[in-house]
């Protein structure tokens, strides 16, 4: 039987390249949305995604359930270009039972039929960065499968480090993937046999992954939410004013929805939205200490979301202030860069007393830009989308913040663009330490041999940049900004320390978990 999918993979604006954002030198997979419940769990999964939109622009997608039966839309691009009244028409109606609607059964045991209307569907939704697999679209989510316990969606926020090794295990016995994503070994893991025969055929999946994962599952009758226990990435649990429940990887798009924030997902923690309400099991207990990924609060999230129990913009204002405290120089003007660099230069500025000035402004009317061939034609990229306001530079000694540097290319750019306006010194100030290591659990930052900070010292850096005075917030400063425990926080791409080792997923801590998987 045909799958009711509207479209998958494809693409409404014909962008099938990689994307390569010259100023965008980190990209994370992902964000995730869920709501349980009618009327239009659609629509509210298409405004939680817009609202998640700066968690990933390479593709997004929308899987809904009429309590039967799932139907999915994916695309290309952004989800204002993926989505019109059309598609979100056409989702809609898929979550309205054209028939009674009979018992189901899931993989978790049989659940009651929709006792009335607004009940017995929901939606769940994906934006997309990649970290693992292409920019491809096959690769955009959620992913929408049969199995043998019927059929499921799959929308996931992470990177698995231990994916590659399942992959090649399952395709030596036979299995065909139909993406390249780390994503689809959930679903054959969830499919296999020895999963089948447990009590909990998800939570059996779940101990078999390592790495970073906030989950949001759709099964016909239910959405099912899980966070890896370390809790490397964000995922929120809310609630509508009518009482649906409702998932996101940000409180931002619980904010858009009118839904009001309940709590944390918990690491090791599965919890199911459905008919009867929400409800909670563990498929694991939490690591002892999480690894937050600091990373969110210095650049991802949105500023108005709180994350691992912070105010992003409260954190990044700190940051900044934690700067200033540590790096003071003498200048005219405070200027941010555009835009992750606004809260931390509010917060140097407040501490220093100098005044804050917006001196580099980005073109809002240029959209993404695609891999240049060469670096003169990526230069241009980035004067394209920020400009320089001379009258404010032209004599001036400027403090520019920036939350960090990844390769140095972009920055080298954006500090000629204000030698060549004039300025008379530069004092450049990054409200994080060094990235000197790669991410493997959700960001994709360049190669350990294309960070900058891991080439050249910090002299070396200033001096390649061409400013005059650089610094970087100490690891200290930084997590003094947190508050949380320092332990809870994964810093790895400046300190190295990996909490799990990429290269040899299975620790003794997780080994009494990886079961048979056949
Ligand atoms: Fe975040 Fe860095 Fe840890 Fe990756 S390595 S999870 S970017 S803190």
């Amino acid at each position: 039987m045909p799958l009711p999918v509207l479209s998958s993979g494809g693409s409404t604006t014909g962008a099938t390249s990689v994307e390569s954002g010259p100023t965008q030198e980190a990209k994370e997979k992902c964000g995730v949305f869920g709501v349980w419940g009618g009327p239009e769990p659609a629509t509210l999964t298409y405004l939680g995604l817009y609202a998640q939109q700066h968690r990933g622009q390479e593709s997004a997608g929308i899987a809904v359930t009429d309590g039967t039966r799932l139907g999915a839309h994916t695309g290309m691009g952004l989800v204002s270009e993926i989505f019109d009244q059309r598609t979100l028409s056409d989702l809609e109606r898929l979550t309205k039972p054209a028939s009674p609607i009979k018992p189901t059964s899931g993989t978790n045991g049989t659940h009651p039929a929709p006792a009335q209307s607004g009940k017995g569907c929901g939606a769940i939704g994906h934006n997309r960065y990649s970290t693992a697999g292409g920019s491809i679209s096959c690769n955009a989510q959620p992913l929408l499968e049969s199995y043998v316990g019927g059929q499921v969606a799959v929308a996931h926020n992470g990177n698995l480090i231990n994916a590659e090794l399942y992959r090649l295990l399952f395709e030596q016995s036979g299995h065909l993937f139909h993406t390249t994503s780390d994503t689809e070994v959930i679903i054959h893991l969830l499919a296999s046999p020895a999963q089948q025969r447990t009590v909990d055929p998800l939570a059996a999946t779940l101990r078999h992954l390592q790495g970073a994962f906030s989950l949001v599952f759709l099964f016909p009758n239910r959405i099912e939410a899980a966070r890896d226990p370390w809790g490397w990435r964000p995922l929120v649990l809310g609630e509508l004013k009518d009482g649906r429940a409702v998932v996101a990887s940000e409180t931002v798009a619980l904010d858009v929805i009118g839904a009001e924030f309940i709590r944390e997902v918990e690491p090791g923690e599965i919890v199911t939205l459905d008919d009867r309400g929400v409800t909670s099991r563990r498929f694991a207990d939490a690591a002892p200490h999480p690894a937050h990924c600091i990373f969110e609060h210095v650049y991802f999230a949105n500023p108005s979301s709180n994350v691992f129990g912070q105010n992003v913009q409260m954190v990044r204002e700190a940051l900044g202030a934690q700067l200033a405290i540590e790096a003071p120089v003498s200048a005219d003007y405070v200027m941010p860069m555009p835009d992750s660099g606004r809260s931390a230069a509010a917060g140097y500025a407040q501490q220093s007393g100098i005044p804050y000035r917006e001196g580099i402004v980005p073109n809002r009317y240029v959209g993404r830009t695609f891999i240049k061939p060469t670096q003169a034609e990526r230069s241009a990229a980035v004067r394209l989308k920020l400009n320089v306001i001379r009258e404010m530079v032209k004599g001036r000694r400027i403090i520019v913040v920036d939350d960090s540097i990844v390769r140095g290319t972009t920055t080298q750019v954006k500090m000629d663009q204000l030698r060549q306006a004039g300025a008379k010194e530069i004092h450049l100030r990054i409200s994080c330490p060094p990235i000197r290591h790669p991410c493997y659990f959700g960001v994709d930052f360049a190669h350990r041999d294309q960070l900058i900070a891991h080439q050249k010292t910090i002299e070396e850096i200033r001096a390649f940049l061409d400013v005059d005075t650089l610094h970087y917030l100490s690891m200290e400063g930084m997590l003094a900004c947190m508050t949380r425990a320092k332990e809870s926080y994964c810093t790895a791409c400046y300190s190295g320390n990996y909490r799990l080792d990429p290269d040899h997923p299975v620790t003794d801590e997780m080994a009494t978990s990886q079961m048979t998987m056949f």
